[in-house]
């Protein structure tokens, strides 16, 4: 490695590569790590896109505030687990970019499916008002609302921080519709409105399942994954008051986890006002999406 001497000091000039590669020789020997994600910290630490830091690797010498900063978050990526995105603040979803941080679940791709269905729906059927609840950082709403033919977007979640996040994100993503949000539990703060399509992803993880969850998992905001016992609380709690603020012949929406398919046929056909449409599985083959039709008026 370079070195010289100033005034009787010995200063160490690193490239961004000798310090990459230091920091896998030194920490990552018994970690299952990718050169990737180093190089996605590494660029969002120098606030450089990653072609040009490719390009920088080995003629670009760290200071010693960047070196400490690239060692700091790589540390809390690799030994406290914290979601590669909540470091770098970022998540591309659909066709956007979102910021995320741990006031919000990071948004996944298995939920694209929800959107490429409701842009289907909104547009073959001329839909124009939506409310996506639990909203958190706006992935759905805005991606929908940015992709589809709809008019009005209202995004609503329990929590102010994740609604902080969900704003910077309708800015960001420059929506030209008429979107607000709104901070209520469930339909509380909501009062009649009505819409034509009601999107989801509420929490739906088995209470008794978080412990066993990934630890990258378990950084994201507990209230955001908690179904409560069996997973599908939010599913009956939202299918209970949606009949009185949904249009004629409305639809709902929801992201499910893998296993709960049966059990929310079973909490749909409750209802009378409810009618199964169908289920569209994830990338992985998983039921994840399904579509219920309000045939109440
Ligand atoms: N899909 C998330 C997971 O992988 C759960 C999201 C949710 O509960 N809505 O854990």
């Amino acid at each position: 490695m370079p070195s010289y001497c100033i005034l009787g000091r010995i200063k160490l000039r690193y490239t961004i590569n000798e310090i990459i590669n230091k920091y896998v020789s030194d920490n990552l020997k018994d970690i299952d790590f990718t050169r990737n994600d180093i190089l996605v910290i590494t660029s969002s630490v120098l606030n450089t896109k990653k072609d040009k830091l490719l390009l920088d690797l080995n003629t670009r010498i760290l200071e010693q505030n960047e070196i400490d900063s690239i060692t700091n978050n790589l540390n809390k990526y690799y030994f406290e687990k914290i979601p590669l995105q909540y470091i770098t603040g970022k998540q591309n979803f659909f066709n956007e970019e979102y910021v995320v941080n741990e006031n919000v679940l990071i948004p996944r791709q298995d939920s694209e499916i929800l959107v490429e269905e409701a842009i289907k729906y909104i547009n073959n059927e001329n839909l124009n008002t939506m409310l996506d609840m639990c909203t958190g950082s706006g992935a759905l709403g805005i991606s929908i609302a940015n992709n589809s033919n709809i008019a009005k977007v209202t995004l609503s979640d329990i929590s102010l921080n994740a609604l902080d996040v969900a704003k910077e994100n309708i800015k960001l993503n420059n929506v030209k519709k008429d979107i607000k949000v709104v901070c209520s539990n469930l339909f509380e703060n909501l009062g009649n409105n009505k819409y034509d399509i009601i999107v989801s992803n509420p929490p739906y993880i088995k209470s008794g399942d978080i412990k066993d969850l990934d630890e990258y998992v378990k950084k994201e905001p507990i209230i955001a994954l908690d179904g409560g016992v069996s997973g599908t609380y939010f599913y009956n709690a939202i299918l209970k008051e949606a009949k009185r603020h949904l249009n004629s012949n409305g639809l709902v929406i929801f992201e499910i986890g893998y296993d709960e398919l049966e059990a929310l046929k079973s909490i749909i056909s409750k209802y009378n006002e409810y009618r199964y449409i169908k289920c569209v599985k994830d990338l992985a083959n998983n039921d994840r999406v399904v579509v219920i039709r309000y045939s109440g008026n």
